[in-house]
Order: structure tokens, then C-alpha cells, then sequence
């Protein structure tokens, strides 16, 4: 890896081969189950490598009107791919955009679908609908919990509303196949007297289907089974499947000193630029290093902010660590670019691409204008 001292600090890389390898992954889902794959923008939207998305995966989903308008910018309307989007509630003044660019448009519940039917006759239409079957411990990432907000329950669904074409469910969250399997059934059963009369059912993200221990098999025959039993189109639209390990994030060691244990600064910044190393949380992998204690040398790595919590984690290395040593973060390029920013006034980190030849390309450098263009 010897680009990692070519590159300017901070910054994030996206690895454009493993990026390959995993749509290289999904590309086979989708033709094995017979359904289409959407890239969720909200983890990943790095649209210098969407040319190459648009080589394997039927389009985009997005969260909003500006990721809708990106992926109808840089993938839709340049390789004609399909555009897709959800939202708890839609503004009125942005609504019209939303129908000319989305092809499918998802609704949280029957009252939305019905305020703003009238605007997105040339879209297909879809509810959000919620199985109220949690299958994971991250609460904020459960849909399914108690008064949840998100997705309509079946005690708010006594009837299909006549122009809905699609249902749409997401629950859960960096899970394999059986939880799918499981959400599924559950859904049918609540649900399932409405699944024969829709065109299609999208099963949401959160499928990990690029992690090497993913049962493929299981997800393959969950869509196939479905597929045939109702005749709908499946539609799945991961985030972090798509770029799973297909990033990092380079830091500096900026200063080193004792305070009870060995502290290392760096340039990088959970609070600002890895932000759900905080709000899972998670420990990142650091290439070479280990558990705090496994090798000589245990530093706390924190960044060069003023927040105490503005901790990476605990981590042990070979050698000890000094000032200018670099530090790879590993699976940074999900939830990293599309969700950092500026507190502190802290420089947002460079994106770079590391191409498959092995060289690495400067996409984009951020710099003072971008901390004060967001400021008034
Ligand atoms: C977050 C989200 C996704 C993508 O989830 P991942 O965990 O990144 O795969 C897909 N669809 C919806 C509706 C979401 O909210």
C-alpha cells in the first residue's frame, strides 16, 4: 500500500476494486433471484464511481428530494437507470420535482399517498408498510420498535388504496438473510392479502450481502419464493452492502503524550469525519493493529477536536507512534462522506479513488470555503 504516503490526510479512499468485486456479488444476486438491486444513497454516494454502479445495479433509491435529484443527475438520466425515493413526509413545494425525476415514489402511510396522488400520476406508487417485527438491538436503526414513526402498522392499513402499485418495507440493519427470511413471513402474514394485487415489493437495505459470511442461498430462494407465490417484482436497495469494505480513511498522527495511558491526536475525527463510530458505536479496524494490549504499544486515538467524546477507540501497535505516522481506517466508505461535517471547523477530509491499476486519484479536496459556504 504504498499510495497511503502519497495521498494528503485526511481522507477517504474508496478501493474502485473491491467496489467491483462487491457489485460484482450483488450483480449475481440479482440475476440468481431474479430481482433488482437499487444503491441506497444515504450510505454511500460517491457518484465519480456511480458509471461504474450503473454497470451492475438497476439505479438508485434516495431519502430526499437533493439525493433524488443526485441520482437522477449521475445515474438515472445519464445511463437511464431507475430512480427511486422514500421519505417520512414530503414538502409540498418540493413534491412536483420529486414526481418529474422518481419513477417509484414510497409513502409512509395512506394519508400521503393520498395528498399527493393526484401530483405523481406518472410514477409508480408505493406505501411503506411496518411488520412490526424487530430483528436487531440498535435502536435507533429499528423501525419496528414501540410508536415508531416509520412504515405503517397493518391496524393502519384496513385496505389497499386503489392506484398503489408497490409495498415497501425496511427493517433491518447490517443483518444476513435469516432476518429477512423471518421479516418476510411476518409480513405475510399481516400483510400478505394485499401482496397478489401489488406490482412490487421492495424489501428495503440493510442486507449485508457483500460480507463474506452472507448466506446468498437463503436470500436468493427468499426472493425467488416470493416472486413466484405473489408474481410481484422484488426490488432490494442496500447501502453499505454496495461499498462494504470498499474504503478507508487515511489519518496522520498529529501528537503523542501520556495522561494514565498513551494518547495519540490525529487528523481525523470521529465527532466530524466517522461519525457513527460515536452514534452506533462501533471501533473501526485499523490496518496492522490490534486489541488494546495484544501487541506493545496501546495508544487511545482520538482527533483534534475540542469534544472530550471525540474518542476513536482503544488500539494496540507494533511499534509505538509518532508524530506524521499515517493510520488506515478500514470500511470507511459507508455512512462516512455522505454523513461528516464540520464542527470545530474542522477541514472535511479529501476523496480520493484508488483505481484498479493501484494509483491513487485526488476526486476532491475541501477547504475553508466549504466549512463557511454552509455558514451565514
Ligand atoms: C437506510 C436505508 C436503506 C439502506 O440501508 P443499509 O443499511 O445501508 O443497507 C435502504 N432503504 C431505506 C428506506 C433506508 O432507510
Amino acid at each position: 500500500m504504498s499510495w497511503i504516503n502519497e495521498v494528503e490526510t485526511p481522507c477517504y479512499v474508496i478501493d474502485e476494486r473491491k467496489l467491483r468485486e462487491n457489485l460484482e456479488t450483488l450483480a449475481k444476486v440479482r440475476a440468481k433471484a431474479g430481482c433488482k438491486i437499487l444503491l441506497a444513497q444515504k450510505a454511500y454516494s460517491a457518484f465519480a464511481t456511480y458509471p461504474l454502479i450503473a454497470e451492475y445495479l438497476d439505479g438508485c433509491t434516495a431519502s430526499g428530494l437533493f439525493e433524488a435529484r443526485l441520482g437522477y443527475e449521475e445515474m438515472a438520466q445519464p445511463f437511464g437507470r431507475e430512480n427511486h425515493i422514500f421519505s417520512p413526509a414530503y414538502k409540498d413545494e418540493e413534491f412536483d420535482e420529486i414526481a418529474r425525476i422518481c419513477g417509484h415514489i414510497s409513502f409512509n402511510n395512506i394519508k400521503q399517498f393520498e395528498k399527493f396522488k393526484d401530483r405523481a400520476k406518472n410514477a409508480s406508487c408505493g406505501i411503506r408498510i411496518n411488520p412490526e417485527h424487530s430483528t436487531q438491538e440498535h435502536g435507533i436503526y429499528d423501525p419496528c420498535g414501540e410508536f415508531s414513526r416509520l412504515g405503517t402498522t397493518i391496524a393502519n392499513f384496513p385496505e389497499l388504496p386503489e392506484g398503489v402499485e408497490g409495498l415497501h418495507f425496511h427493517t433491518l440493519c447490517e443483518q444476513n438473510a435469516d432476518a429477512l427470511a423471518e421479516t418476510l413471513a411476518e409480513a405475510e402474514k399481516k400483510f400478505g392479502k394485499f401482496l397478489g394485487r401489488i406490482k412490487w415489493l421492495n424489501m428495503g437495505g440493510g442486507h449485508h450481502i457483500t460480507r463474506p459470511d452472507y448466506d446468498v442461498e437463503l436470500l436468493v430462494q427468499t426472493v425467488r419464493d416470493v416472486r413466484e407465490k405473489y408474481g410481484v417484482e422484488v426490488y432490494l436497495e442496500p447501502g453499505e452492502a454496495i461499498a462494504l469494505n470498499a474504503g478507508y480513511l487515511i489519518t496522520t498522527v498529529l501528537d503523542t503524550f501520556e495522561n494514565g495511558m498513551n494518547i495519540a491526536i490525529t487528523d481525523a475525527s470521529a465527532a466530524c469525519h466517522m461519525p457513527d463510530v460515536l452514534e452506533m458505536p462501533y471501533r473501526p479496524n485499523i490496518t496492522g493493529a490490534g486489541a488494546p494490549g495484544e501487541k506493545p504499544h496501546t495508544y487511545r486515538l482520538g482527533g483534534n477536536t475540542c469534544l472530550a467524546g471525540d474518542i476513536i477507540g482503544d488500539y494496540s501497535f507494533e511499534d509505538k507512534l509518532s508524530e506524521g505516522t499515517r493510520l488506515v481506517f478500514e470500511d470507511m466508505a459507508i455512512y462516512s462522506m455522505c454523513k461528516n461535517n464540520t464542527f470545530n471547523g474542522i477541514a472535511l477530509p479529501s476523496i480520493y479513488l484508488l483505481r484498479e491499476n493501484g494509483s491513487p486519484k485526488l476526486l476532491k479536496k475541501f477547504g475553508y470555503e466549504d466549512f463557511k459556504g454552509r455558514l451565514s
